[in-house]
């Protein structure tokens, strides 16, 4: 048997390991920040007839430039969006690859406040991009002298703020982002994968007129309830999604893909629907763990980062020992929760309760 370590694998990537959230079948599934609701059923069955149709022509490569799909997000995404200024490929982590591939690679940076997304360091090794991590004040909360100063002294190719920012769910304000764009000369990336779960602030697809630089990155796998079909959007100016063109494979966007997520975004109402009763579990999420005397960070996302467990590698397993699985990501004394449907949430709040030693409840 050969071994990873006996292949000639490119040097930036040894020693590396994969992205890799544990996906075991258990019955309350709250690790990787999807929606856990489920899709309405008139929905459903506008979706599959319009696969069923999309079956049909597959003997043929689908539309290479997904004119229609690029309509129906410009459509969607508003503020006077037009189709040439919107970009797609399966999930944002592709159109982040994209991005890399185009604006990165060797002798480049890419630059984020940490902890953030785990998967922006991966993505930039696979394009080997160098990775540049600043820490974030204690609170998470990123300012607009902290990002200036940090873009000023390392003026990257590339930077990403995460808004609400993964794996803290701190909200990201517009000062901050209008700091950053001024900065330094880069790309500016704004991940808005959970944007929609943000009631106080807008997108900022409202600061992209008079900004090319700037690239807001969206997905339709956390809100928009679609994470199995890999759909990640991007809005920017058009030089820039020209710009992806040169990297992106050839028919990236599979006939199926382009269906149903056009089918999708017909039904966009009803598809974002469950928002505001995921955000009332997370609310309600964090009030029950703070009676537990457990520490929560301000979120605007589906999901809380929450401190003060002991052991939390402890409490991760205890509590996928009883079918729950929520998300340990080495940050000391913290884990990772996804707000999920009110019966996923009481069963969770109930199996903390019972873990939670009586000393430290309040
Ligand atoms: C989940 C997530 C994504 C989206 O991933 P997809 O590839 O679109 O499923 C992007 N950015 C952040 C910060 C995320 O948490």
């Amino acid at each position: 048997m050969t071994e990873l370590s006996d292949l000639p694998l490119r040097a930036n990537l040894v020693g590396k390991r994969p992205y890799g959230a544990p996906q075991d079948p258990v019955p309350v599934s709250l690790n990787v920040n999807e929606n856990t609701h489920p899709l309405p059923e008139p929905v459903l069955e506008d979706i599959i007839a319009s696969l069923a149709e999309a079956v049909r022509g597959v003997n043929r490569y689908p539309d290479r430039e997904f004119t229609e799909l690029r309509e129906a997000l410009a459509g969607y995404l508003c503020h006077g969006i037009t189709p040439e200024q919107v970009w797609a490929a399966n999930g944002s982590n592709e159109v982040l690859q994209q991005i890399l591939q185009a604006f990165g690679g060797p002798g480049r940076s890419l630059l984020s406040f940490t902890p953030t997304y785990s998967m922006y360091p991966l993505l930039a090794s696979g394009t080997d991009t160098e990775w540049i991590g600043v820490p974030r004040p204690a609170d998470y909360a990123l300012t607009p002298e902290g990002v200036s100063a940090a873009l000023t002294e390392h003026q990257p190719d590339i930077a990403i703020l995460c808004g609400p920012n993964n794996p803290t769910g701190t909200p990201l304000d517009r000062d901050v982002i209008l700091a950053a764009y001024d900065a330094f000369d880069g790309i500016l990336i704004v991940d808005e994968a959970y944007v929609e779960f943000d009631e106080q602030r807008d997108t900022a697809v409202e600061l992209l007129p008079g900004r090319p630089r700037l690239l807001v990155s969206r997905t339709m796998s956390k809100a928009f309830a679609f994470a199995g079909v890999r759909l990640g959007y991007l809005a920017a100016d058009p030089a820039v999604i020209d710009a992806l063109r040169l990297v992106r494979l050839p028919y990236h966007l599979s006939a199926l893909t382009q269906a149903a997520a056009v089918a999708a975004i017909r039904h966009s109402g009803e598809m974002l629907a469950t928002v505001a009763d995921i955000r009332a579990q997370r609310d309600r999420l964090q009030g029950a763990l703070e009676e537990l005397g457990y520490t929560v960070h301000d979120s605007g996302a589906n999901f809380l980062l929450v401190g003060g467990f002991a052991d939390p590698e402890g409490m991760f397993e205890a509590l996928r020992g009883r079918g729950i699985l929520i998300r340990n990501l080495n940050i000391p004394g913290h884990l990772r929760i996804t707000a999920g449907t009110s019966e996923e949430t009481t069963a969770l709040i109930q199996a903390i309760a019972e873990l939670t030693p009586v000393d430290t409840q309040h």
